[in-house]
């Protein structure tokens, strides 16, 4: 499959260009397009490949040689790059979060709708092997019925690297900044665990001028099954270690890294470890793409599932201030 990627920045250099290197039997990228010339070269500079660098959108629609397209570009983008290519009948994988906000997923949405289901959500998490494995795990049994989960993420977003250093992160339209940004991932991971999110109530505080919005936060969810849950996060402060815990009628589980444990009896005084092989989940949704794109339905990489995983961060954050 021909790829064209538009925005040619940091996810692009860091997870999106390894896992296509890894896909190079579905893959060739033949198109660059960036706000920036110098940041498409940086880009066809790591690929095996001579693609062509273009240097206006016009310029790609005319004369670009492409099937698909990659959008990772700062989230205010994504409505008008999506309808541009749908518009098209041309395939899209575009990063998360959907949307600046889920007003504006809905007309995401609407335009799937209207140009028919081309859209694919790159959302990681719902690809990630130890999430798939846990789920499995629950629902055969393994802990009884969820009832209890327990979510909290640690890390310290620089001023002046990587993603701290982005213009965009730092003045967020996106609502909630980095929660937004980064909680859509949790999110997903919640809801990939315990279903759908009937209520959440939040609050935060914000620790680091730099990141623009409340960076650090803890809400209390209750789920459509009648299970609560806590989640805590932090992009303002490090410490503590990051935690998944899923507690059922009849034991619990954690996810820590690659590896999923599975605790029974009263005290949880049996374990049995399962070992997942490690992966951030990237190769597997550029690889679920490559089949959507061939006529297969993905539920890991829908718009409507997206939307839903930045609308309960929305209602967390609104809640903040009530
Ligand atoms: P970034 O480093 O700022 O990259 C964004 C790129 O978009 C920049 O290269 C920029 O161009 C380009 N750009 C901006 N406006 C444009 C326009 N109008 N037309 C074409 N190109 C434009 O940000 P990033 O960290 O890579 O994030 C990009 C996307 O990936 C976001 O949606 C983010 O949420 C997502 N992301 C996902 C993960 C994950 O784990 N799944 C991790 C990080 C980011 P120039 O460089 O040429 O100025």
């Amino acid at each position: 499959m021909k790829l064209a990627i538009v925005g040619c920045g940091l996810a692009v250099r860091w997870l999106h260009l390894p896992a296509l290197e890894k896909l190079n039997d579905q893959y060739r990228v033949t198109a660059l397009l960036s706000r920036t010339r110098k940041s498409a070269e940086g880009v066809a500079r790591l690929l095996p490949n001579d693609p062509i660098i273009f240097e206006s959108l016009e310029g790609l629609l005319a004369e670009g040689d492409f099937d698909a397209v990659l959008l990772s570009l700062p989230t205010e983008h994504n409505l008008f790059y999506i309808e541009t290519f749908l518009a098209r009948n041309i395939p899209v994988i575009c990063e998360k979060p959907i949307a600046l906000n889920t007003a504006q997923g809905k007309d995401i949405l609407s335009i799937v709708e209207k140009y028919g289901n081309l859209l694919y959500i790159a959302e990681n998490y719902r690809h990630m092997p130890q999430l798939h494995t846990a789920k499995e795990l629950i629902d055969a049994g393994s802990i009884g019925a969820p009832k209890v989960m327990v979510w909290s993420q640690w890390g310290c977003v620089q001023p002046d690297e990587g993603y701290g250093a982005t213009e965009w992160r730092a003045n967020p339209k996106h609502v909630g900044g980095y929660l937004s940004d980064g909680g859509v991932h949790h999110m997903a991971g919640i809801r990939f665990l315990m279903g759908e999110v009937f209520a959440i109530k939040g609050y935060g505080f914000q620790q680091l001028a730099h990141t623009g919005s409340v960076d650090t936060y803890s809400a209390t969810l209750e789920f459509e099954s009648g299970a609560i849950g806590s989640y805590f996060g932090t992009y303002g402060l490090t410490g503590g270690g990051d935690l998944c815990m899923v507690r059922g009628t009849q034991g619990y589980l954690t996810i820590e890294n690659e590896k999923v444990t599975v605790y029974t009896g009263v005290q949880g005084e049996f374990s049995k470890v399962y070992a997942v092989e490690p992966s951030m989940g990237y190769y597997e949704e550029f690889l679920d793409f490559f089949h959507f794109c061939e006529g297969r339905d993905s539920l890991l990489g829908s718009p409507a599932a997206a939307l839903e995983d930045l609308r309960a961060i929305e209602r967390m954050v609104t809640s903040f201030s009530q």
